[in-house]
């Protein structure tokens, strides 16, 4: 993929730097337009990573076109995106136009799993920018994002007593059980009156049926709507202590993304986003704050005025029917590139 990125951008006079991949991850491209210098302008977000494991494209979700859909791994989250920022650049350059901006187009490799090796310079990139267009999908109907809650993972261990099932079943303490009783107490912090939603997505314990078991782990994913509530429930998830005073409980963990509000400059991007569609012909509208994280939450936590959803409409992402709407890709490419134009 960054080959891929590597060689398309420079193909169309793009300055391309690529930046080792740490800790086993892929590279990080950072390409500019050659225009404008080193003054703050435009940052686009791309990931080019995504969750669909190799060989999905040969038989779980071949590229089609049905229709106005167009399915593929990682089409709607986010390729698609990607390559409408790409045109946006590519019109500009074929019309030898330029923009009062200069634009940065960061591409990295693990947003999907919270950014952990890019977001230090996604971070330093944003905060050298005036405004960050993030080119993730869009959604229901074309919307965008201007706002998104905080995203936060734990990771429980309890550790048990092990005994035979059968010979010794009263010696044993059962880390399942401990763990069993946490899930519930946790699953029910989840208030959609408040948008806290908690979700255990992945549980491991036990050695056999027959042996008591002595140690259980579970890995926790938790939404909150804004930094006071971040708190509170970081607070209270890592001070949990065990039912049973003879297990041993662990909590680690913390936020990974921030959660943002639509503020003043991002409210004003927006409209400006909103009155640049309505030339094109569309209406642009944007979601109530959205449970989904992404590298928008790191860049408009900084206060630089970030628009995400930019990329297509479609979906199904993370999904073995993953799609995008192919009407949405020309009207979006005309936004970016219209923005591209006009933010000053
Ligand atoms: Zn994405």
């Amino acid at each position: 993929m960054a080959d891929r990125v590597q060689h398309d951008m420079a193909s169309i006079g793009a300055h391309v730097e690529r930046i080792p991949g740490v800790d086993g991850w892929g590279d990080i491209l950072k390409t500019r337009t050659p225009w404008g210098g080193d003054g703050p302008g435009i940052l686009v977000l791309s990931h080019i990573d995504t969750v669909h494991p190799i060989g999905s494209i040969e038989d779980i979700l071949p590229v089609r076109h049905e229709e106005d859909r167009v399915y593929g791994p990682g089409i709607y989250d986010m390729k698609a995106g990607a390559y409408i920022a790409y045109h946006a650049y590519r019109h500009l350059v074929r019309m030898g136009a330029e923009t009062p901006l200069p634009i940065t187009f960061l591409y990295v490799p693990e947003e999907e799993v919270g950014s952990p090796t890019s977001r230090e310079i996604i971070e330093r990139e944003a905060l050298a920018n005036k405004y960050v267009l993030v080119t993730e999908p869009a959604r229901d109907g074309g919307k965008i994002v201007t706002s998104r809650k905080g995203v936060a993972d734990f990771h429980l261990t309890v550790k048990g007593r092990p005994a035979h099932a059968g010979a010794r079943h009263e010696d044993g303490r059962s880390a399942i059980r401990e763990m069993a009783r946490q899930i519930l107490r946790l699953e029910e912090m989840t208030d959609y009156a408040t948008g806290v939603t908690l979700n255990v997505g992945m549980i491991e314990g036990g050695t056999g049926i027959n042996v008591v078991p002595a140690e259980c782990t579970a890995q926790v994913d938790m939404r909150v709507p804004n930094e006071a509530t971040a708190n509170e429930m970081c607070e209270r998830i890592l001070a949990l202590e065990p039912f049973d005073p003879d297990v041993e409980l662990e909590v680690t963990g913390g936020m990974n993304r921030p959660a943002y509000d639509k503020d003043e400059n991002i409210a004003a991007l927006f409209d400006h986003a909103k009155s640049l569609a309505k030339e094109i012909g569309f209406e642009l509208q944007d979601v109530v704050k959205t449970g989904g994280g992404s590298d928008g939450n790191f860049t408009a936590a900084l206060g630089i005025p970030t628009l995400d959803g930019l990329g297509a409409d479609g979906y199904g992402a993370h999904s073995d029917y993953e799609h995008i709407y192919y009407s949405s890709l020309e009207p979006r490419t005309r936004l970016m590139l219209l923005l591209f134009q006009t933010l000053k």
